[in-house]
This record gives C-alpha cells, structure tokens and sequence, in this order.
C-alpha cells in the first residue's frame, strides 16, 4: 500500500506481528466452522490471520482510505463493509452471522465501551475476544472489593464470562500508543439471570454506583428511589458502598426493589 496518513482520532493503532495475531486467533478459540465479526479491519492484519483460521469473517472499517488496501488483499472468505459501525443495528451487522459468531477485534479504544456495550445485547453473539487497553481489561474484570470494579465490570459479568488472556506490550502497535494493552476474552451465558429487564437493570447499576464513596441507600435516593421502597431490603445492606456487592446480590436487590 502507499503511504497510509495514520488516524488517531479513529483510534489508528496497528498491529503486524505474526505470533501476536496467530495468539489472538488462538486466544479467540477460532476454527474453521466459526463465522467472525471484526470491528476495524485497519491494514488488514488481523482480518487475514483470522481469515485462515475461520470459515467466514465480516469487518467493519470506518476509514474509507483503507478500502483500496483491504480489496487488494483478495481474502475470499472475507466481507468489508466500510463505515462506523455503531451507525448500523444489530440486525443489519448480524446479516450472515444469525447462526451464531465470535467477536475477533483489536478495538478502537475511544468506543471500546460503547461497543462492547451494543454488542453484549445480541442473541447471536457466542465471545469477544477484544484488545483493549490493560486498564480497560482491568475494570472488566474486577471483582467486588477491588478499587477497578465497576458498572462496566458488574455489566460484563452478567452477560458472561471474562478473563485477561495476555498483555501486549505498546511496543507491538504501530504508530506506538502511550499505554499497554491486554486481550481479553468474554464467553457469553445468556439467561443467567432470569427475571431481569437488561435496560432497567444497567440504570439500577449506574445509579447504585452514581457515587462510589456514598452508600447504595444514599445513591437510590438520590437516584429518585422512594424510601418506603427501600425499606423492602435490609439495613445491612442499604449501609454498604456499592462495589462492595457482586452482580448476582445486584441482582437479588434488583429484584425486590422491581421483581
Ligand atoms: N485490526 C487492525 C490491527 O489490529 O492492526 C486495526 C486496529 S485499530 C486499533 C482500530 C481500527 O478500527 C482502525 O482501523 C480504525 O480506523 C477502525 N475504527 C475506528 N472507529 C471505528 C468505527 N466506529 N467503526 C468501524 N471501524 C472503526
């Protein structure tokens, strides 16, 4: 390709080391029967790895100068369709994918969240396994207790399963960003809270955690939650700070303030 004018405000972080890009598939679980999603194709370096590792790989690419580049890879079992991807629906990004698909994606980090949030909704969507930023992994991770917990680790956590596959170095991307990263990997579990209205509970969330250092009793009221409402749950718990709960005692107070 001739000289490619790097994007920061796209979040132009490339990768090209063979072992990286061979581990992410790996880390990804990726066979020859899986449909792929990639969200910013770039160079297309991940895009080919992953395309001789999967059956069939569709990648967004938001930056329309990449096009000519990533159509003269001529990778046959690959579809890019150019354009940001938080402009499409669901529906329209799972066209080809209903049966099922893995999420592959060295994301762009100023919508890491807004994706993994969109994406975590889909019925169809079996894992991610995302680079992010390493202190981004760390928050999807935590556990109650620890100081990086949070409504974007209690969200992950009940949709599925994540944990931090490996670090990568800032020296593997090219241009070189200023901090590191980790790939992490999310199994989605569908369903295991039953009961539970994801919208109405992602607001309960972010209200219980409007505060960090308020108690939940003090967030709830500020969140326009009624007294007598929550005279339903126990002192003990009303007195707690909100990271001090897990996503399964979220859920049990989610469900007698609106079960
Ligand atoms: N996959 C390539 C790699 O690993 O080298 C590129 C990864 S780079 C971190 C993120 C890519 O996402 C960039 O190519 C960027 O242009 C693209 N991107 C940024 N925002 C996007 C969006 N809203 N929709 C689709 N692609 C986007």
């Amino acid at each position: 390709m001739t000289q490619h004018n790097f994007k920061k405000k796209f979040g132009q972080n490339f990768i090209s080391d063979k072992n990286l890009l061979d581990a992410i598939c790996d880390d990804g679980e990726v066979t020859k029967d899986d449909l792929v999603l990639e969200i910013g194709a770039g160079m297309g370096s991940l895009t080919t790895a992953l395309s001789s590792h999967a059956k069939k790989v569709k990648s967004f690419e938001i930056d329309r100068d990449l096009k000519e580049h990533l159509s003269s890879l001529n990778l046959p079992n690959v579809e890019f369709v150019f354009g940001d991807v938080m402009d499409f629906t669901l529906k329209q990004i799972e066209n080809g994918l209903e049966d099922g698909y893995k999420m592959v994606a060295n994301l762009p980090y100023y919508i890491t969240s807004p994706i993994i949030f969109k994406f975590l909704k889909s019925d169809n969507l079996t894992s991610l396994t995302i680079m992010v930023q390493k202190e981004v992994a760390q928050r999807i991770i935590a556990k109650e207790g620890d100081k990086n917990y949070g409504v974007l680790s209690i969200m992950i956590a009940f949709y599925g399963n994540a944990q931090i596959k490996r670090i990568v170095s800032r020296k593997l991307f090219y241009p070189q960003p200023n901090v590191d990263s980790a790939i992490v990997n999310i199994k989605v579990e569908r369903d295991r809270f039953e009961g539970v209205d994801e919208e109405k509970f992602y607001k309960f969330i972010c209200s219980a955690f409007s505060m960090r250092r308020k108690t939940l009793k003090n967030n709830l009221l500020q969140s326009g939650l009624l007294q007598e409402c929550l005279a339903r749950l126990s002192p003990d718990l009303l007195t707690k700070r909100p990271e001090e709960f897990s996503v399964s005692q979220f859920v049990e107070i989610y469900l007698k303030l609106f079960g």
